[in-house]
């Protein structure tokens, strides 16, 4: 029988994960649901010096904002709890006594001024220094003291840590389901900690232990994390679980627009796109980090974003609901080049996710914003008229003021080159017939207009702009008379009046 797939997403709870880490998250979730199998969330947190409170609220809040969730977790439970690593402190300390009983690992009894010491060596003869295979003999640990030495430095409560014996000139394969076989020689690698003073074990242990207990089919996380790689096969062959090892997918790195370098968190505020999923304060600098969702894309165009981050279904559809990326999503299709963000193309998403909403869902989105008066019927007519023209919900306010209030500035470009002599008659005449039509709707004002322009042998274009500068002060927009009669007779009479008045004495 096949083995039920089974993912997961591990952050270390260090700070909020910026857009790469809610792919990785989102990458997991799709494949796990596209097998029909599970995805859990654990919390790496074995290094406490790099602990950030609220993090994990921060991604728990992000992931369901994008629309999918962990069926297992610190946040719920689940079978293979506890999912926090600082709380399985106990399961780690078996598997590294293992190693140590098979003389797969050993104590190290270098203080931090031993191992500065090592590397200043070498350094000055231009070399680099790794614990290794070739030094580790010329350091102080369980193999290179003498066997009672080390059980007294043990005895007498010397700090150490537990280093793992990795072997000399061997070949370590990992077969990548996106890269393909990366073989690396052991002599590239360290004797790494595996277990430090401070009682906790190191990512690289309690990731391979926990993968192993949890069921993990399938590791899939960031590019950054292929080095470590054959360390963890490693590790599985040192654990004996080499037949049961999870397959790996490393997820390509997220570049800046211009492909120049990853994208940081540092680069939204330079580039003037966001970098995380909804704003971070920082509580430390005091900083606030921008996100998507403030800044007024819809869960819908993020969740898209994302998913074009690195993969494509190879076909020419853009938009993808969840269940759609869900039948779409395979790992063969991820790509194994960076992936260059493109914050024009984020734009876009978000366009074409407004124009599929009705009016009336982007007027409920809109409504908390606004703290202008407006009834539901207007602020739904006015979403129906602006919703081509905006990139944001927000900008439906923003454009659109003029709906909202009466005009207080003109656009003086547009008054200088289209304000001529007869603009403000017409403006007070179309403002005696829209004030005596009691049909106060865009067919009949366009009618009323065109009659009046074909009486007058008027230009078309200088009486049109002659209205819309007066009723909205900017010299574009949805159809004018859809306008006028949203904001109303009585409001757009008085516009006419009191502001082709006011044109008029800017322009003389
Ligand atoms: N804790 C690691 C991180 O913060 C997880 C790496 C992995 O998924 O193995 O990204």
């Amino acid at each position: 029988m096949e083995k039920k797939v089974r993912v997961r997403y591990a952050p270390s709870p260090t700070g909020p994960q910026h857009i790469g880490g809610i792919r990785t998250a989102l990458y997991n979730y799709l494949f796990a649901k596209s097998c029909g199998g599970e995805v859990l969330l654990r919390i790496e947190d074995t290094d406490q010096t790099r602990f950030v409170e609220g993090a994990e609220d921060y991604l728990l809040k992000s992931v369901e904002w994008c629309g999918f969730e962990f069926d297992e977790g610190v946040h719920k439970g689940g079978e293979y709890g506890p999912y926090r690593q600082s709380e399985r402190k106990h399961i780690y300390l078996n598997f590294v006594q293992q190693l140590l009983d098979k003389g797969l690992a050993y104590y190290a009894f270098d203080s931090a001024e031993d191992l500065n010491q090592a590397r200043k060596e070498h350094e000055a003869l231009k070399q680099n220094w790794k614990y290794d295979y070739n030094t580790r003999m010329m350091m102080k640990n369980s193999l290179s003291l003498p066997a009672a030495e080390a059980e007294e430095e043990l005895a007498k409560g010397t700090a150490y840590t537990v280093r793992l014996k990795v072997p000399a000139d061997t070949n370590i394969t990992v077969n990548d389901l996106i890269r393909g076989e990366v073989t690396i020689n052991t002599k590239e690698l360290d004797d790494k900690v595996i277990f430090k003073s401070d009682g906790l074990p190191t990512y690289h242990l309690a990731n391979v232990v926990d993968d192993h207990l949890m069921k993990i089919t399938h590791v899939i996380r960031g590019e950054e994390w292929l080095p470590s790689a054959p360390f963890h096969v490693l590790l599985y062959q040192m654990l004996g679980w080499e037949d049961e090892m999870p397959a790996f997918a490393h997820l390509p790195l997220l570049l800046k627009p211009n492909g120049n370098g990853k994208l940081s968190k540092r680069d939204g505020d330079a580039l003037g796109f966001p970098v995380f999923p909804m704003e971070w304060h920082d509580q430390k600098t005091d900083e606030i980090y921008k996100g998507y969702k403030e800044d007024g894309y819809l869960p819908e165009a993020f969740l898209n974003i994302l998913a074009f981050l690195g993969w494509n279904p190879g076909t020419e559809q853009e938009l993808f609901t969840m269940d759609e990326l869900i039948a779409a999503f395979t790992l063969d299709r991820v790509v194994k080049s960076g992936a260059k963000f493109d914050p024009e193309k984020a734009k876009w998403f978000n366009q074409q996710y407004i124009l599929q909403k009705s009016s009336e869902e982007l007027a409920a989105l809109l409504k908390p914003e606004l703290t202008v008066e407006i009834s539901d019927e207007q602020l739904v007519a006015i979403c129906g008229l602006m919703k081509e023209r905006v990139g944001f919900v927000p900008e439906i306010y923003s454009k659109g003021l003029y709906f909202f209030e009466n005009p207080t500035a003109f656009d003086e470009k547009m008054v200088k080159k289209k304000w001529k002599e007869a603009s403000q008659g017409i403006a007070n005449d179309m403002a005696i017939i829209f004030e005596n039509t009691s049909n106060f709707v865009a067919t009949e004002l366009e009618a009323l207009f065109k009659n009046y322009v074909e009486e007058k042998e008027l230009g078309f274009g200088v009486a049109m702009i002659a209205l819309r500068l007066s009723i909205t002060g900017v010299g574009g927009g949805p159809s004018l008379f859809d306008t006028a009669e949203i904001i109303g007779k009585e409001e757009c009479v008085q516009r006419l009046r009191a502001n082709s008045l006011l044109i008029e004495s800017l322009k003389g």
